[in-house]
């Protein structure tokens, strides 16, 4: 057959439009709504239920029958009914041979039992060819059609022909099934629905910790001192001053962070000679998480921001610079310009803003919309070289708006140095590190590690 040919074969519309019938056992919220859907898209259904009065509920054009009855018209079941009430398909055993159980079922816990649900119903079942899928998807989204979210629906099961069957009825209705292998991965699909943003765990906790560290180390410093030793009553610094001091601080903190991982990868690369060694455990974790953890690195600085614009309508700001002209115009005497300070805010404030805007950059380059449309070298470039770049300006931007008080006394209370230079501890390790690595002595054999070279290869040819 020629080229041309297969062409028009492959775009002649397809004739014959009738679908085969497929049972769900269980008129509940699930199967239900899975009725309606399958319906939509021109799939006859039967329901098999405890009950075969209809309600207003269930679609008008599905018949309901008993399960027994129900099972004999359709190759596929759904089986919409919780784990617990399987055992009335034992019965059920001869009648259900050779037929796809399709297993839609959640639990409440991770891991709840010793063996997954449609692994269970495998067993409750021997004969019939069990398919796990459609658990993801949500009984409101299905009815609703709000799928954007949930389009994904993974498929699992032992039979290949049972498994596909599954898989185009999963096209029909307009989702996207994602083979997941052998009935095996059905504990593994059972748990994604229990999992609660689980990338988003580690860099939530630990920023909670840290803004609660360094808003009792800013408190002690800012308005507890004062009071003790100045009887001044600082306390509303609170709300905005601390707040603001916090947010840059986590701000700078999470994106060093970022690349904490990566400097260490390479350091145990190193050492190791070798790449075909996995990395700790905590590591690994560390490394699947960066993404987060930059985007709550992102929202600290978007929150500075937002902070910082503020300041000159604050009523402190503004009655420490009218107290200040009014002692010059007591004192008859001007300040003179200092140029050196005047150098020293702005380029803080040019750091800051260059800082800010690559690291939006940054956070937009991270979206799948637009990760999707760049090539994997673009996409190191972005997250590498200018993510590096971005860390160097607020570390930068850091340095110059405190340099000139780290050696100060004054800037020390109760020993305690300003909070800002707590901030500089991980980037500056971090930048320290990579300065280091860049030297040809360590990155060429890096390189070759990541190219597959050993330095004390496992299997010698
Ligand atoms: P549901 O509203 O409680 O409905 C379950 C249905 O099971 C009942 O309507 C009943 O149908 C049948 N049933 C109850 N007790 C039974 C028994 N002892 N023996 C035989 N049949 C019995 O539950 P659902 O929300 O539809 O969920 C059904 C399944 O889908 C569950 O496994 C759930 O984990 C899964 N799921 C649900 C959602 C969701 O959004 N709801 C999402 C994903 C997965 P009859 O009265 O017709 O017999």
């Amino acid at each position: 057959m020629n080229k041309n040919s297969s062409n028009i074969m492959a775009l002649a519309p397809n004739t014959s439009n009738k679908r085969e019938t497929v049972c769900i056992f269980g008129t509940g919220d699930f199967g239900r709504a899975l009725g309606h859907k399958l319906i939509q898209s021109g799939y006859p259904v039967v329901f098999g239920s405890r009950g075969t009065q209809t309600s207003s509920l269930i679609p008008k054009e599905a018949e309901v029958l008993s399960h027994a009855e129900a099972a004999q018209k359709a190759a596929i079941i759904i089986i919409a009914i919780q784990r617990q009430h399987y055992n009335f398909l034992i019965p059920l055993a001869e009648i259900l041979r050779g037929k796809v159980l399709v297993d839609i079922s959640n639990n409440l816990k991770i891991n709840q039992y010793p063996e997954s649900n449609a692994e269970y119903l495998a067993q409750l079942v021997p004969g019939a060819k069990v398919v796990k899928a459609f658990n993801t998807v949500s009984a409101w989204a299905l009815q609703s059609g709000t799928l954007d979210a949930s389009r994904q629906v993974f498929v699992c099961g032992d039979d290949m022909e049972a498994k596909q069957m599954v898989m185009d009825i999963v096209r029909a209705l307009g989702l996207t099934p994602l083979d997941q292998g052998s009935l095996l991965a059905a504990q593994e699909i059972e748990n994604y629905p229990l999992q609660l943003f689980p990338m988003w765990k580690f860099p939530i906790l630990l920023s909670l910790g840290l803004i609660a560290f360094f808003f009792f180390y800013c408190l002690i410093r800012d308005v507890i001192y004062p009071y003790v030793y100045e009887n001044k009553d600082y306390s509303f610094f609170i709300a905005i001053s601390i707040t603001n001091r916090i947010c840059p601080i986590l701000a700078l903190i999470l994106l060093a962070l970022v690349y904490l991982p990566g400097v260490l990868a390479a350091i145990i690369q190193l050492y190791r000679g070798t790449k075909y060694r996995r990395f700790p455990d905590w590591l690994d974790k560390w490394m699947l998480c960066r993404k987060q953890l930059g985007l709550v690195a992102l929202a600290f600085a978007s929150l500075h921001v937002l902070y910082t614009l503020v300041i000159p309508i604050r009523s402190f700001v503004r009655w420490r610079i009218s107290s200040q002209t009014v002692s010059q115009a007591l004192n008859n005497k001007t300040e003179p310009l200092d140029t050196t300070n005047a150098w020293l805010s702005d380029s803080y404030l040019a750091l800051g803003i260059l800082g800010f805007f690559l690291f939006v950059l940054l956070g937009i380059t991270s979206l799948p919309s637009v990760s999707n449309n760049v090539n994997w070298r673009e996409f190191r470039f972005v997250q590498s070289k200018l993510g590096y770049l971005t860390l160097v300006l607020c570390t930068a931007h850091t340095m110059v708006y405190g340099g000139k008080w780290f050696l100060s006394p004054s800037s020390y209370r109760w020993y305690l140095p300003n909070a800002y230079m707590l901030s500089l501890i991980i980037p500056c390790t971090v930048l320290v590190i990579k300065f280091v690595l860049v030297f040809p002595c360590l990155d060429k054999p890096l390189t070759r590690i990541r190219q597959g070279w050993e330095r004390n290869p496992q299997y010698s040819e």
